[in-house]
């Protein structure tokens, strides 16, 4: 497949821009079909370990030795509340691209992208300790995040690849906005994120994150919602879309970026849904999480500290917004 590290071709020179239409296609027909095959061929096969995923995994291995990893808050570690079903259901999403371009194609669409924690976090602590209610439970009101072993950090990650999204998607029509841009000392709090994207009657809320699990974890997945109602927390009405949203997003991910599926958690899925999330219970609207990869491997560092991948990861991400607003 197209595991090839960071040196991977570009997508321009895969898919030169010929006309509009064709570009729209191209986008939505045959590399979202593409996109999952890719998918499906690395993480369908029943716990990642194709020969594929299997590959990936060797050479992280190798070229990753095992060092002491600093434990950083993160809510990105907490349980898993349920194991995600395979068989994403691969609809067409050419259905209803045939009546324009992606040039304007969104307009009237609203995107709201979470970059998640804020590079100013570290410094109020106190702040973001204190407790929020989060419908089904309480919960801190935001986390530093994690960073790299050479310290580059997830908050800074997070809204680099959110701004580039928006770029991406203000080209395309939407209406994007930011729970935060590198414009408030600290937070939002996560139930704020919520209401945020809630207030904005978002058609589709990605928060963006990278995690911190042990070295020799790799690869991204995309967090879903799971059922909850409870207080202010009441998700049922958006499970099912944040799940089309979220295998969307996972199929265009891999494609785009050529980045396997997490090789920790999800059973090599991408996939994987959780309860205990503020930002998610608290949203009445499609929303899912992204872990882009994860800071505390030395291989995936080397990805997620790019500029040129996170390029790559903000396109993906955002080529399966648009594969999921189109329907
Ligand atoms: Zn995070």
């Amino acid at each position: 497949m197209s595991y090839v590290g960071p040196d991977f071709e570009t997508s321009e020179s895969r898919r030169p821009r010929r006309g509009p239409l064709t570009v729209a296609l191209a986008a939505l027909v045959p590399g979202a079909l593409l996109g999952w095959l890719v998918y499906e061929a690395v993480g369908g096969t029943g716990g990642g370990s194709g020969s594929s995923a299997g590959a990936v995994g060797a050479a992280a291995s190798a070229s990753a030795p095992a060092s002491p990893t600093t434990p950083t808050r993160d809510d990105d570690k907490a349980s898993v509340s349920a194991k995600p079903t395979l068989a994403p259901s691969v609809s067409t999403p050419a259905a209803r691209s045939g009546s324009g371009s992606l040039k304007g194609g969104l307009t009237g669409k609203v995107i709201v992208i979470d970059p998640g924690h804020n590079p100013g976090n570290f410094q109020h602590t106190a702040a973001i300790n204190r407790t929020v209610d989060i419908g089904t439970n309480s919960k801190e009101c935001d986390t530093t995040g994690t960073a790299t072993n050479s310290g580059y950090e997830e908050a800074k990650f997070t809204l680099d690849v959110a701004q580039r999204m928006r770029t991406l998607l203000q080209r395309q029509g939407a209406t994007v906005k930011l729970t935060q841009d590198g414009d408030r000392p600290y937070g939002p709090c996560v139930d704020e994120r919520a209401r945020l994207g809630n207030q904005a009657h978002a058609d589709a809320v990605v928060s963006i994150h990278a995690d911190g699990s042990a070295a020799g974890n790799r690869g991204f997945h995309v967090i879903l919602p799971g059922g909850v109602h409870a207080g202010a927390a009441d998700t049922r009405t958006i499970v099912a879309p944040s799940r089309e949203l979220g295998e969307r997003v996972a199929g265009n991910f891999v494609r785009v970026t050529g980045t396997a599926p997490s090789n920790y958690i999800g059973d090599g899925s991408g996939l994987v849904t959780r309860t205990d999330l503020g930002g998610l219970n608290l949203s009445t609207v499609p929303k899912v999480f992204i872990e882009c990869g994860n800071m505390r491997d030395s291989t995936d560092a080397a990805l997620l500290t790019s500029g040129a991948w996170r390029q790559k990861a903000a396109q993906g991400i955002s080529e399966g917004i648009v594969s999921f607003l189109r329907g």
